[in-house]
């Protein structure tokens, strides 16, 4: 999971960095608002960490002018002004949640996880690059063309869509996708993965499922290294 830490104090933001690092999170910072707002729009994250006070341009209109663009990346304003005005503003602008400084990481981290939480169950489509997934209708999308998958398909093809870029191993996707708490040892999921591929990659010329021999899978539009 890829968090942007958007925050001007320097001891704050390496902090967090810090102990997100620990906890298994990719992070980045930005040292002021324009930036921040920059990279929001430019990359993939699953959560911004956005101050209010910043050089350049404030949080809450970086906020602002991500929601206006919809830019709908959960947001949790990390701040030291707790007025009830600017809570209620900020959650107004569009923010998930409001936390004011000097927090607890254990209560950070309890909120990351809930607003992330709450952000994958409201989101009705996830997407990567041209492909996209209706997780009402449980119907995958590719430049437009809709690929009919069976449940189990789905539910693969969902848990990569959740781990874009990461390496998924067949261990992860045996207790994932199938419920098994133990490694099945046979060829299932490669089966399956290879059906997948037939109906996501086959007729279109950028391929999206990678194969990391001898470890699993991944979901990209080019070889990553692990
Ligand atoms: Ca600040």
């Amino acid at each position: 999971m890829r968090i942007l830490v958007v925050e001007d104090e320097q001891k704050v933001a390496r902090f967090l960095k810090k102990g997100l690092e620990a906890e298994g999170f990719e992070v980045e910072i930005a040292e002021d608002g324009e930036k921040g707002e920059q990279l929001a729009r430019s990359a993939q994250y699953d959560l911004i960490l956005l101050d209010v006070l910043l050089p350049v341009k404030d949080g809450f209109s970086v906020l602002q002018n991500l929601r206006k663009d919809s830019i709908k990346t959960p947001v949790i304003m990390l701040t030291a002004r707790t007025s009830t005005e600017d809570i209620v503003g900020g959650l107004d602008q569009g923010a998930d949640d409001y936390l004011g400084k000097p927090f607890s990481f254990d209560v950070l981290l309890a909120r990351i996880r809930s607003v992330v939480r709450r952000s994958k169950q409201s989101q009705t489509k996830l997407t990567y690059k041209d492909l996209t997934l209706d997780t009402v209708a449980h119907k995958a999308y590719r430049e437009g063309t809709m690929i009919e998958l069976t449940s189990r398909e789905y539910t693969l093809l969902e848990y990569f869509m959740h781990h874009q870029g990461e390496l998924v191993t067949r261990k992860e996707l045996a207790r994932n996708v199938w419920g098994y708490n133990f490694d099945p040892g046979t060829n299932v999921i490669d089966v399956y993965v290879t059906h997948l591929r037939k109906k996501i990659d086959a007729d279109f010329k950028v391929k999206l499922i990678q194969t990391e021999r001898g470890k699993g899978y991944y979901l990209s539009d080019k070889k990553l290294k692990f």
